[in-house]
């Protein structure tokens, strides 16, 4: 070989070297650059305060590598007699195998960082849950609350039951709808900032203001309208967010402020933070400090809440399916007498099961609160009230214990859905696969197709996924038993896969 010859070699192996590097690169970046976007915004965080730049130069790397990799293939084989190069068509089919591989890579290692919070979180957002009985019942109406319980070291006499204000704004007359929830005696009130772009603190304010203050616990989050205040914030930036929502609330003071949805120890005890609590709480615009989580690190933050002494209240998801872990946490953090506060109190299920609680005479609903209250240290739930039916039905359960009809409601519920409904957010079952089948995916997409009636959505949606259930009529299911539910994996799998395939 020429001495050009070997130099032209040595050229395309230093291009191929560099876009391999490049690629490698750009596969790092795919996980901590737009995959911490990506998983950043999926938290919630406000958009305005996570970093582009990152994400950014990922993209630019993934277009340098793309290039690269295109300039090599092309290169390939020109220090070669013509007759040994290789074709074009064999270049062109080389360069798209390698730039295929290296754009599903960074794919890969984008969607890793974000696939946690997607399979555990995502599900608990978009669960569909039952809220409302098909019938309300006469001896229902005017109901009180009848109950109140010391919500932790705070002290404050909450109300068994307590309102979510993340949904009262469907209601046709939000205002008169709350002060009638007022009325009945309900004094917790939980918001956020970041609740219909900060309109549930205004009309929550426009009646406040008619009010004891003192008689109300109220409780926002250290966001902005736009999601939450990202740590590393400046301490201004998070006395900006409770300012806004004071002048929103119509207050001069909250009572309680969450950092809402929180799923890292960094955000937990971001320093800045805890010195903008300490400061507004030495001036007196927050009087305690909480936590709210049901993420894929809820364990995790949830112990460190606990160990850090700093937070007064936790917010838990916490409803009659709870796993054992739950009830540990829970008793854990009542035992340094942090108040606890239950939400998502409701099962995600089916859609057309209620008209068989019709003639009960406990809604699910109801059942379902009196199951989570009956647990001591549970100092109240939190539910989001959108529905006029909604003031009796939820606010019947105050003050009643568990009773035996309650639990067999309950398992009336459990039994419509035993064996058939997936809990998508426990994913228990997916290591089981060695052909790495989204069970939960393909699951959720027949509950929309079978619960929801959205056929046509749920046949798109399973046409989409990456893997179907087609491995599974062939399978010899090593996923047998996997899942807690007692769900038969392979047969509901090949089922679905008959049910959704259907053109
Ligand atoms: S039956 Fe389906 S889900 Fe179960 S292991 Fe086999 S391919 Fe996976
Ligand atoms: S099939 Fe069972 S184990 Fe798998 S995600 Fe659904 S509920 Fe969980």
């Amino acid at each position: 070989m020429t001495r050009k010859g070997i130099e032209r070699r040595k050229a395309i192996k230093n291009i191929g070297l560099i876009a391999l590097a490049v690629w490698a690169l750009t596969w790092v970046l795919g996980y901590a650059g737009v995959g911490n976007y990506l998983q950043e915004r999926a938290v919630g965080i406000d958009a305005a305060m996570v970093p582009l730049m990152p994400a950014i130069i990922s993209v630019l790397l993934l277009f340098t590598s793309i290039i690269l990799t295109v300039i090599w293939a092309k290169q390939r084989g020109s220090n070669l007699p013509e007759a040994d190069a290789p074709s074009g068509r064999r270049k062109f089919l080389m360069g798209s195998a390698a730039v295929g591989g290296g754009v599903l890579g960074a794919v890969g290692t984008t969607m890793g960082r974000i696939e946690g919070w997607f399979r555990v979180s995502a599900p608990v957002y978009s669960a569909e849950t039952e809220q409302t009985a098909p019938t309300a019942h006469a001896n229902w109406s005017g109901a009180r609350i009848a109950h109140k319980r010391p919500l932790g070291r705070t002290g404050f006499m909450v109300s068994d039951i307590s309102m979510g204000s993340g949904q009262f704004l469907r209601h046709s007359d939000p205002e008169g709808f709350f002060r009638e929830i007022l009325d009945r005696g309900v004094n917790y009130i939980d918001t956020s900032p970041d609740y219909a772009g900060a309109k549930s603190e205004t009309v929550l304010g426009n009646v406040l203001k008619e009010r004891n203050r003192e008689e109300l616990f109220i409780v926002t989050k250290w966001c902005t309208s736009d999601g939450h205040v990202r740590q590393g914030s400046s301490v201004e930036t998070y006395l900006a967010a409770l300012d806004d929502s004071l002048q929103r609330l119509n207050t001069n003071y909250v009572d309680l402020i969450h950092v809402h949805s929180c799923d890292s120890i960094e955000r937990l005890l971001d320093p800045n933070m805890l010195k903008a609590f300490d400061m507004a709480k030495a001036d007196g615009r927050v009087r305690f400090l909480g936590v709210t989580s049901h993420t894929p690190n809820l364990e995790e933050v949830a112990y460190a809440v606990i160990d850090s002494d700093k937070f007064d209240v936790m917010m838990l998801a916490y409803h009659h399916g709870a796993w054992p872990k739950q009830q540990d946490i829970i008793k854990k953090a009542a035992a340094k007498n942090m108040g606890i506060v239950a939400m998502k109190t409701l099962k995600g299920a089916k859609h057309k099961g209620m008209l068989e609680f019709q003639d009960e005479s406990t809604s699910y609903t109801q059942a379902a609160f009196k199951w989570v209250m009956s647990n001591p240290d549970v100092a109240c739930l939190v539910i989001s009230f959108f529905e006029t039916q909604h003031v009796d039905e939820y606010i019947h359960a105050s003050g009643k214990a568990l009773t035996t009809n309650d639990t067999a409601v309950l398992d009336k519920y459990d039994d419509l859905i035993a064996g058939t409904h997936c809990f998508a957010n426990c994913g228990d079952c997916l290591e089981s696969c060695p052909h790495s089948v989204p069970i939960n995916d393909v699951l959720r997409h027949r509950m929309y197709f079978e619960d929801y009636g959205d056929e046509k959505q749920a046949m798109q949606l399973y046409s989409a996924l990456d893997k179907n259930a087609d491995a599974c009529q062939t399978c010899s299911a090593p996923c047998t038993g996997a899942c807690p539910q007692n769900i038969d994996i392979q047969n509901r799998m090949a089922d679905s896969h008959e049910k959704l395939s259907l053109a």
